[in-house]
């Protein structure tokens, strides 16, 4: 089943009031391609201003923690997501995992909770290069969507995004047949987990994806759209990224 695609643009800890910008060149493209969703996620501090720009694009946070509210410094909530007006949050990124030592366990707690406030969750798995070379990317990342993975998660409010981590920020992607033997194996997992739902659910693939690989990604069975880092921060690489999806979508 052909998925809508999603092309979503993680900004990180960069970007500022004068990067909006950028949205301007994005939000045209998004609304010149309506065969594909186009999101952005800023800093937390950007999302209101980046809905103020460009009100018809969807905007993203990085994080959501699993509480409601509470004394929790520095964090926040899926209610404060969506007052900003987010509809979605990333959770789970490598850095995160990585940075913050969250957990399998946590990151779906953020999930749940990002989805209990309305939003759509992107879910992250991925393998580490040691992994990999040990032959157990595809034993990592099933044990990772088994703990990372809400069970009453839809297609409508979850989205996964493998992103190996070798692979981010690095310029090295893995082959087209090592995505689509992992994206086949998300998708029997997600089925083994979600059910039904496991088929509408969409698998992003993040890692190093740029204007010139973007096609021949996003053209890969099971890849359903993209997670982009750097490339999404200006419109002159993201956009290309987004006709890429358009064309093969
Ligand atoms: C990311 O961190 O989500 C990512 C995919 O980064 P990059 O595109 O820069 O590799």
């Amino acid at each position: 089943m052909a998925l809508r695609k999603l092309i979503a643009g993680n900004w990180k800890m960069n970007g500022s009031l004068g990067a909006l910008a950028e949205l301007d060149g994005i939000a045209a493209s998004a609304e010149a391609n309506p065969g594909v969703d186009v999101a952005i996620c800023p800093p937390f501090t950007l999302i209101a201003p980046a809905v103020q720009r460009q009100p018809g694009l969807a905007i993203g946070g990085q994080d959501c923690h699993h509480a409601v509210k509470g004394a929790h410094t520095g964090c926040i909530s899926g209610d404060l997501l969506r007052e900003a007006g987010a509809t979605l949050a990333i959770v789970g990124h490598s850095e995160r995992r990585t940075d913050q030592h969250e957990t399998d366990a946590e990151v779906r707690a953020k999930a749940e909770a990002a989805i209990a406030a309305g939003l759509v969750a992107i879910v992250c798995v991925g393998e580490t290069e040691a992994e990999r070379d040990a032959g157990s990317a595809l034993a990592v990342v099933e044990g990772q969507l088994a703990g990372s993975v809400p069970p009453l998660g839809t297609g409508e409010t979850l989205v996964v995004a493998y992103e190996p981590v070798w692979a981010i920020g690095t310029g090295r992607t893995p082959s087209v047949a090592d995505v689509a033997e992992m994206h086949a194996a998300i998708r029997a997992k997600l089925n083994g987990l979600l059910g039904g739902e496991g088929a509408k659910v969409r698998i992003l693939y993040g890692g190093s994806v740029k204007p010139d690989n973007a096609r021949e990604l996003l053209a890969v069975a099971d890849v359903d759209g993209a997670l982009v880092g750097g490339a999404s921060l200006t419109a002159a690489l993201f956009v290309p990224i987004i006709e890429g999806g358009a064309a093969v979508g």
